[in-house]
């Protein structure tokens, strides 16, 4: 087995050509720098040597100098093995010192084993130890070897001088690098603490939850709507802090897990349905204060995940307003409702009362009405011309009050009747109406026009008949003597109603009286000048609101009245 001795300064080039040596087949002998290899080669010498030049204590050149200079080492093959040395000069010197190869590193490792075996090959072949004459004398030698060196210097300065402006470039470039990060942390400390001041003085309550959903900001105003200080809340986790707040009885099973659940996954995804929403809740405060609070929640995207910035404000003194309003509504609607319900017992009272009064009068002033006219026939020569007149007073008045008892029963039956809904076609409704008043309206030269088609609506045909014809009789008793009469009907179609129009260009109505001729027995005029008893408008109204649906009129004195009647239209 032949030795190789190796050296090499650095103890893993060693450690590699050791272990490939080895693995074919060679034994090895290493050695850290050339006095070392030197000593080692001569108490034992070995078959061949491999060496790097570049070392400490004494370099590759030197060795190879003693070596060949030495009787029994010169007849060891000496091979060089350089990274560093590899100039063409370089090369030259080192066989001029008796090398017997000069190798570049790094090679592969079969072809440097290849390139060793093939040196020991040759070497054995020449079996003469004849000492190598060295043709150049220790002069040129000397000579040689120093340029070779002042060589070496010349490029390690040139590379060390491009390494050294490569590093004032560097250093440069990174002194303007840490100036302006010193900037940017400046800059940054002071932004946050202006944003730490704007935060800490809002009127809003502020918190922060980072990403692990550790609260790490809980300003002023959020110490006064909570009751909690920042020193409590701070470092702990936002389900904690949320289920302290959340009023001991509303506290159910499972809650604080729930909330933990909910708040990791706003967390990790950055959307919950109430995200950003102006949401309300209960708070209650340490002390056992019940506050309601409003807020919204902002998740805002970091590198880790979410973090979350919420912002409250206390609406305890709205959300108390808003409950007292709401209680007095309610209340209000009890009492509107039993006010309606007491008003409504009565007016069945009041009505089923004229309805037995009109009634039960009507006997007495049938026999009334009948005896004075007979009266009036048969005995009328025997009373004086004063009695006569007042005879006649007698009958005209039991004739009037009969009219009167008469309209005060229909009123009341119009109350008592039960509705037949269904649908009418009011165009040919309309039509039919007309008609029983041609002869009426021909006499006076008076003229109806239907403006648009009207519709079809529920409705109970008695009662339409008596709004509409109570309100044609009136446009042709209210009419202006100097003025050919005009009655206009139209429609108009909304949501779910209709509103009619009757029109007509008669005398009008004083303002002050428009919403009185509802009333039962409410007239403007006497009897004389227009007849009438004062009762067509309320039975108009009572009809109206018995189909759910209202009456009211707008009129200029001397131009005309409009009345308006809305029913559903559904
Ligand atoms: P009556 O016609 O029997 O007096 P109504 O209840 O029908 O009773 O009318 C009440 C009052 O309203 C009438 O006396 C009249 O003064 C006034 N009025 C009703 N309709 C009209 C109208 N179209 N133009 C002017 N005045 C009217």
């Amino acid at each position: 087995m032949k030795t190789i001795l190796i050296v090499d300064d650095i103890k893993e080039n060693l450690y590699l050509l050791e272990m490939l040596f080895q693995a074919y087949g060679y034994k090895t002998i290493s050695a850290n720098n050339g006095a070392e290899a030197l000593g080692l080669a001569l108490k034992d010498p070995p078959d061949i040597i491999v060496a790097d030049i570049l070392m400490p204590v004494m370099d590759g050149y030197s060795l190879c100098r003693e070596w060949k200079k030495d009787g029994n080492l010169k007849n060891i093959p000496f091979v060089f093995y350089t990274a560093t040395y590899t100039h063409p000069k370089d090369k030259e010197f080192a066989m001029s010192l008796g090398a017997e190869k000069f190798i570049i590193k790094p090679q592969e490792p079969e072809v440097l084993v290849q390139m060793i075996n093939s040196v020991l090959e040759e070497f054995s072949d020449k079996d003469t130890l004849e000492p190598e004459v060295y043709d150049s004398s220790e002069v040129t030698l000397l000579k040689e070897y120093n340029e070779t060196l002042i060589r070496k210097m010349e490029e390690r300065m040139l590379k060390s001088e491009a390494a050294e402006k490569k590093i004032r470039i560097y250093a440069a470039q990174l002194e303007v690098e840490i100036e302006e990060r010193k900037r940017a942390v400046q800059a940054l400390k002071e932004s946050e603490t202006l944003f730490r001041s704007v935060i800490e003085n809002s009127a809003e309550g502020f918190s922060i939850i980072d990403e692990s959903g550790q609260t790490i900001v809980w300003n002023n105003a959020m110490e006064r709507l909570t009751g909690l200080k920042a020193k409590e809340v701070i470092a702990k986790t936002a389900w904690d802090v949320q289920f302290q707040l959340i009023p001991e009885k509303e506290r159910v099973e499972g809650l604080k897990e729930n909330l933990k659940s909910i708040i990791s996954e706003l967390l990790a995804n950055g959307e919950a349905p109430f995200v950003r929403k102006m949401l309300e809740k209960k708070y209650e405060l340490p002390d056992g204060t019940i506050r309601y609070i409003e807020g919204r929640i902002i998740p805002i995207k970091t590198e880790k995940g979410f973090i979350l910035v919420s912002s409250i404000d206390n609406i305890t003194d709205r959300k108390n307003s808003e409950e007292e309003i709401k209680r007095m509504n309610e209340e209000l609607e009890f009492k509107v409702f039993e006010r309606t319900s007491q008003l409504e017992a009565v007016n069945k009272e009041l009505e089923s009362f004229s309805y037995s009064v009109s009634h039960d009068l009507r006997a007495p002033l049938r026999a009334i009405f009948g005896f004075s006219q007979i009266l009036a026939k048969r005995h009328r020569e025997s009373l004086n011309k004063e009695g006569q007149q007042y005879m006649d007073y007698i009958v005209e008045a039991s004739i009037r009050m009969e009219q009167l008892i008469n309209d005060l029963l229909n009123y009341s039956r119009l109350g008592r009747k039960s509705l037949e809904k269904r649908p009418l076609q009011l165009d040919s409704f309309i039509k039919n109406i007309e008609l029983e008043f041609k002869q009426k309206l021909d006499e006076i030269g008076g003229v109806f026009i239907v403006e648009n088609k009207l519709p079809e609506i529920p409705g109970d045909e008695t009662l339409l008949r008596q709004i509409f014809t109570n309100l044609i009789e009136n446009a042709i008793t209210y009419r202006r003597i100097e003025e050919p009469l005009e009655i206009k009907i139209s429609s108009e179609s909304k949501d779910n109603e209709v509103v009619f129009k009757i029109s007509d260009n008669g005398i009008g109505i004083q303002k002050e009286y428009q919403e009185k001729i509802f009333n039962i027995f409410q007239r403007l005029h006497s009897d004389e000048k227009y007849p009438g008893t004062g009762i067509g408008l309320a039975n108009v109204r009572k009809a109206a609101s018995m189909l759910n649906g209202n009456v009211w009129v707008e009129s200029m004195v001397g131009k005309g009245s409009t009345f308006f009647v809305n029913l559903p239209s559904k």
